[in-house]
């Protein structure tokens, strides 16, 4: 497969060759980070736990990482082996079918006008076809995470309809979904996984190192929205992940993501306001 940047690599954990792991792919997460993958599509990686179903794509080269402890004198070169190699750890931990390291920087994946992104995320999803798709959420709050998605939605957008996913989801990193009104939410039940869960992001030392407990904060998200999720009945599951459906900005490739998203914040400020106008004595 050519991909653009000299060091991009197609990996796979196992060493099986490139066409061949790719064949097996029926999930994959495309992300801007490493790490994200770990954090936001666990539902695809235990989907392909075990059958090698799972890929991960990551976009950029985490040559921008934030670093702290023994990692706070490392270049930006260092920090983009280190981050390569911790990537791979989680690759192995979850028998991914491959990871794609793009290695674009990530002001070239916010830069619309260099083609090369979204060209290598065609190339990709040419050369594998997963059914399920998940990637970064229109509301975020990282810039690198929104403009992937909308790489992601552009290339998908872009292919024959014979490749297009079944399904498109956005996740949680930078912005959970819980704010989606219920009828909006995309629910994972994770059921129990909590071994391969922690372990996922647990590897990502570089990133936990400096005190940023992603590994809590994630495994705590997951409790929290499986919790959180109905107030009168028992919790159906024990941990659980959001996702907003995307599909309708691929059936529909002249609807604005801008205004797709609006959609979704409408009806969360209508459910906000409905609530408090029930209640009238709130204008005495
Ligand atoms: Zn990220």
């Amino acid at each position: 497969m050519k991909l653009s940047q000299p060091s991009a690599e197609i990996w796979t954990p196992d060493g099986t060759e490139e066409n061949d792991a790719l064949g097996h792919v029926t999930h994959m997460a495309i992300t801007a980070h490493q790490d994200d993958v770990e954090i936001m599509a666990l539902d695809g990686i235990l989907a392909g736990f075990g059958n090698r179903g799972f890929m991960a794509v990551i976009a950029t080269d985490g040559a921008g990482s934030p670093r702290a402890g023994r990692y706070a004198s490392y270049s930006d070169e260092q920090m983009q082996l280190v981050r390569r190699l911790e990537q791979k750890k989680a690759a192995f931990v979850g028998e991914y079918s491959a990871v794609a390291f793009l290695d674009h920087s990530s002001a070239a994946v916010k830069d619309g006008s260099d083609p090369a992104p979204k060209h290598d995320l065609k190339t990709i999803l040419t050369a594998c076809h997963p059914e399920i798709i998940y990637t970064h959420n229109l509301a975020d709050k990282h810039d690198t995470h929104v403009a992937v998605a909308l790489q992601t939605i552009a290339a998908i957008r872009e292919l024959p309809q014979e490749r297009h996913p079944k399904k498109l989801y956005a996740c949680e990193v930078w912005r959970d979904l819980d704010w989606l009104v219920d009828s909006d939410k995309v629910v994972f039940n994770l059921g129990k996984c909590e071994n391969i869960a922690t372990s996922l992001v647990g590897v990502f030392d570089s990133q936990i190192a400096g005190g940023k407990r992603y590994d809590l904060a994630a495994m705590g998200r997951r409790r929290a929205n499986a919790t959180f999720l109905q107030s009168h009945v028992v919790d159906a599951a024990e941990w659980v992940d959001f996702g907003m459906d995307l599909m309708p900005l691929i059936q529909n490739p002249q609807l604005d993501p801008a205004e797709y998203i609006q959609t979704f914040i409408q009806r969360f400020a209508e459910d906000v306001n409905r609530r408090i106008e029930r209640f009238s004595f709130s204008k005495k």
